[in-house]
């Protein structure tokens, strides 16, 4: 819905970059939830090379970090809401 939302903000030239910040940070926490998920479904299975839940696994924590941390995207989502910045 996020994803969504953002997608007809941006059609409309209303996206602002805190909603991206916020859509960025929720894409990438519900991508590997969902890989997580997948793995576990796997069982022991899911480890191993035959599946490539891991990889997507290790990829999606590469996001987590790049194009904004996980961290800062909070701390700038905080600030859209509040106003009130808990960083310099
Ligand atoms: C696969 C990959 C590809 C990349 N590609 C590029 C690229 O093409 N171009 C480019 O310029 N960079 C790229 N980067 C770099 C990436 O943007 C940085 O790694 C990222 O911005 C984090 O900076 P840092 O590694 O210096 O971590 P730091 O800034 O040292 O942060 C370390 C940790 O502390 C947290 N943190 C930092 N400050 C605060 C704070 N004030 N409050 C709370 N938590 C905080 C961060 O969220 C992070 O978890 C890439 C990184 C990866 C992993």
């Amino acid at each position: 819905m996020l994803a969504w939302r953002l997608g007809v903000l941006k059609n409309e030239g209303r996206a602002t970059p805190a909603q991206i910040s916020m859509a960025k940070r929720n894409n990438v926490e519900m991508a590997l939830k969902t890989a997580r998920e997948s793995r576990q479904i796997l069982g022991a299975m899911g480890i191993t090379g035959d599946f490539p839940m891991m990889r997507h696994m290790m990829n999606l924590e590469s996001v987590i970090t790049y194009e904004g941390t996980h961290d800062i995207h909070l701390l700038i989502t905080g600030m859209d809401i509040t106003g009130i910045a808990a960083f310099s």
